[in-house]
């Protein structure tokens, strides 16, 4: 029997939605007795409409921001960044005009609580500081929509009340923590909203297109990337999130529609061990405004049973590592205006109410809770600087100090102290060097922030997890690492992280040469390849002049170019600089090993990449090598549609990758297209799910390591912990590599780790050199896994290549690409690409 929840909905509203008088209107949403500025502009005014009535656009929603900006002196507006679609990253901020006046001066204050000398400061007058982000997943809209209403209420709204607030509160508001997502989610709705609604779950305007408005351009979940931070949405509000140092973080979502209202806390067991106790107890705190506010209006809710505080890349748990308090709301989504669900029809407005409702009873919390919550934030940092260590982290690459810099990068993003090795250091056999390696003194602010970044967890409380339980970033970017650095090694401190710029190239009348270990290598190919430059790549290690070019490095000769010499000279400087990779110009082929005439240089040859995407693809998949290649290598690639499959003319490409799928992307029909395009020389480039149909189809063969998970002992109620318990949701895996094959050019290790969050295992193949890359005896390297599936996992295969006619088949288990922050096996990849046909 299932728990049926009955919403109370505004039933005035609902029958009078069917027709466009509506009777909707600011009451509805408003709080009683507060009497409004008539001053200020209603949202309707600018819109033509009433929230509610249609799905607000971004672009109508920050044209309203900046109205309400110019008419009232509680708000401030600026523009942090841009999407990759060019829309404005806004903020709001919204305090008492006497506040404003002062603001700098008050966010330094702030700032020093958690500073050393911050136990000093008087609390007792400070503001408190109250981030509140909309809709970050842009198809649940319901929290951008009541974003409208809560910025009218705090600009327009009258009385000592609001006046006690503002002059209490400094509001960071951002109505849109998505604009694309947003934007295209409002087009699908608007655009099939009928004028006599139907409520009919079925209609297409609840059934939103592939790949839907949650996430950003490129199809990223942003609510994953507060730690990485690797997209533009999540550095504008992770720079805010720095500077200001708020207390409390609202992150506003909707869930399925028939549910209720979800406040945090989450499940207490599924809490990150960094996270204070004293947090999760501040939250249950807060939620009790919550609760109060949401009696009243008569809404249902629940706490506790849901979501978590694991993974410190959402936006609710991110702040719980920097002296915050981060809160997850769940709205049960109307998607379009009105919805049929087992507790019977939920309207849009009613979805924006409860928005609101919450937004307000935040606001509310944070006044009424102000000396705990700055307390809190203060202790935190009094806290940390406690108990942090005394040496250092490093990291780098001394074949890729590219890779190395991304990460100096990331910390960077975070305010995190980065320094230059003051000389060369050597630990546990790893050589650091001083132009691609960074030194990070555990003696800083943000140490504990440092620690949830770089440490390996493989032991927790509970098995279940809402997202990924690892992302160590050390092993993300596969660097050579070490944590005990002594902090005499801190030699220049860095402002900024530039990456590495080569020196203008000499002119050779003979070769040049680029070794393959750069991250951007496959871009400087990628272009040489586009210009019909013959390049060639080693398949042996070479000593030249005194240097060893590792195996994979790229010989572009001279003679018999469309390019003269001095021509050639020109185009590649161009390429190395815009690349920024190592390029050299030698004079002989003459070296020490494989000659630069010798066979066992390959020729390599120009790509079209075809990606599919469309229904049965996972857009995250898809979205992170659409991505990766575009933004990070400037490979132009076709995004072939699912559905047009059967009449695309498969010959324009020599590349095709199939994301992962849901087994239905293509029909048998085009699995036997695909076929006959292969065995004319394609190559089908699958991953984890695509794997399995592709070897249904004959596309490819593997055997499968099979589980056994019988349930003994196991209560009806506890069958969903049970079953969750083997799902590997994202954790970390070593394996060994055979660098002598093409897959593995560019490494200059023979260990890797990976990241997996799927179940499909592949026994290792008979003939050694076919398994390339071999999970180790023992490969969890951080992360949770149940023991049967860590019994299963050892010694399996990631990848597997297989010719099928001239052409060939490669099929990774594990996401080389994984949310754009994983850029240690993005070589693997591309080495799929590039190198399949010297396989
Ligand atoms: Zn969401």
């Amino acid at each position: 029997m299932k728990h049926l929840f009955v919403i109370f909905l505004c039933i005035g509203f609902t029958l009078s939605a069917q027709n466009t008088t509506s009777k909707l209107s600011l009451d509805y949403y408003l709080p009683d007795q507060v009497t409004y500025n008539p001053e200020i502009p209603k949202p309707q005014d600018l819109l033509g409409y009433m929230p509610g009535e249609w799905h607000v656009s971004h672009d109508q929603l920050i044209g309203y921001m900046q109205r309400l900006a110019e008419a009232s002196p509680r708000i401030r507006i600026e523009r942090r960044g841009s999407t990759f679609e060019g829309r404005p990253i806004l903020l709001l901020t919204i305090t008492s005009p006497q506040n404003q006046q002062n603001l700098e001066e008050i966010r330094e204050r702030h700032a020093a609580l958690t500073e050393e000398g911050g136990a000093n400061l008087d609390t007792s007058t400070m503001p408190v500081v109250v981030y509140q982000g909309m809709s970050i997943h842009g198809n649940e809209a319901s929290g951008s929509n009541a974003g409208l209403l809560a910025a009218y209420y705090l600009a327009a709204a009258e009385g000592p009340e609001i006046e006690s607030l503002l002059n209490d509160v400094v509001i960071l508001f951002d109505p849109s923590f998505n604009p694309d997502g947003l934007q295209r989610f409002s087009f699908w709705a608007n655009t099939n909203k009928n004028q006599t609604i139907t409520a009919d779950p079925q209609d297409r305007e609840y059934d939103e297109i592939w790949p839907g408005g949650r996430t950003n351009h490129y199809w990223f979940d942003l609510n994953r990337d507060w730690l990485p931070a690797e997209l533009p949405e999540s550095q504008a509000r992770i720079e805010t999130f720095h500077q200001w140092h708020p207390n409390i973080l609202t992150d506003h979502h909707e869930m399925g529609s028939s549910s209720s209202f979800f406040f945090q806390p989450g499940i207490p067991s599924r809490t990150h061990p960094l996270t204070p106790a004293l947090n999760q107890e501040l939250t249950a705190e807060i939620g009790t405004y919550h609760a109060k506010a949401f009696d009243k209006i008569g809404s249902l809710y629940y706490t506790e049973e849901d979501y978590d505080d694991f993974y410190y890349g959402k936006g609710s748990t991110f702040p719980d590592i920097n002296g915050s308090i981060g809160i997850l709301f769940e709205q049960a989504s109307s998607r379009g205006h009105l919805q049929e669900t087992e507790n019977g029809l939920l309207s849009f407005p009613f979805t924006i109410r409860n928005q609101f409702t919450a937004f307000l009873s935040t606001l509310e919390a944070a006044k009424a809770m102000r000396n705990k919550l700055l307390n809190y934030q203060r202790d935190f940092y009094t806290n940390s600087r406690a108990e942090r260590g005394k040496d250092a982290y490093i990291f780098g690459s001394t074949n890729d100090p590219a890779r190395a810099a991304h990460l100096a990068k990331l910390l960077k993003r975070h305010h995190i102290e980065v320094y230059k090795p003051a000389r060369e250091y050597e630990a546990d056999g790893k050589k650091f060097g001083t132009n691609s390696s960074y030194v990070v003194p555990k003696t800083q602010k943000h140490s504990r922030l440092l620690k949830a970044m770089f440490e390996t967890r493989t032991t927790f409380q509970d098995s279940l997890f809402y997202d990924i339980s690892a992302w160590s970033f050390p092993l993300a970017f596969n660097l050579d690492f070490s944590d005990t650095a002594p902090a005499g090694l801190l030699g220049e401190k860095l402002d900024s992280i530039t990456l590495p710029q080569p020196l203008t190239l000499r002119q050779s009348n003979y070769a040049y040469l680029i070794p393959w270990g750069d991250y951007y290598a496959p871009k400087a190919l990628n272009a040489i390849l586009n210009k019909d430059i013959r390049v060639k790549m080693a398949m042996q290690p070479f000593t030249l002049n005194g240097k060893t070019y590792d195996y994979g490095t790229l010989m572009i000769p001279v003679q018999n170019q469309k390019l003269n010499a001095e021509a050639l000279q020109s185009f590649l400087d161009g390429v190395a600089k815009n690349a920024h990779v190592k390029m050299d110009a030698v004079s002989t082929g003459s070296t020490q090993g494989i000659d630069l005439g010798s066979r066992q240089f390959e020729s390599l040859e120009k790509q079209h990449i075809a990606l599919l995407v469309g229904e049965g693809i996972s857009s995250y998949d898809a979205g992170e090598i659409w991505h990766l290649l575009d933004t990070r290598f400037d490979i132009s690639i076709t995004k072939l549609d699912t559905r047009n499959f059967s009449r695309s003319d498969l010959n324009r490409y020599t590349t095709i990758i199939m994301p992962s799928s849901w087994g239905s992307a293509l029909t048998d029909e085009d699995a036997e297209k695909l076929k006959n395009w292969v065995r004319e020389g394609g190559t089908l480039i699958g991953f984890k799910n695509a794997a399995k149909w592709m070897k249904r189809q004959g596309l490819v063969d593997f055997t499968e390591v099979e589980t056994e998970n019988p349930a003994t002992g196991i209560r009806f109620e506890q069958r969903s912990d049970f079953n969750g318990a083997q799902v590997i949701g994202g954790a970390i895996f070593k394996a060994k590599l055979d660098r002598s094959h093409p897959i593995a050019f560019g490494y200059d290790r023979d260990e890797i780790n990976l990241f997996r969050d799927t179940t499909l295992f592949i026994e290792a193949d008979e003939t050694s050199y076919k398994n390339p890359v071999l999970y180790t005896e023992e490969p969890l390297a951080s992360g949770y896994i149940s023991d049967i599936n860590l019994e299963a996992l050892k010694s399996t295969r990631p990848f597997v290549y297989q010719s099928l006619g001239r052409g060939d088949v490669l099929v990774f288990t594990d996401n080389t690409n994984f949310r754009a922050f994983w850029y240690g096996t993005s070589k693997l990849f591309m080495n799929a690409i590039f190198f399949a046909g010297a396989m």
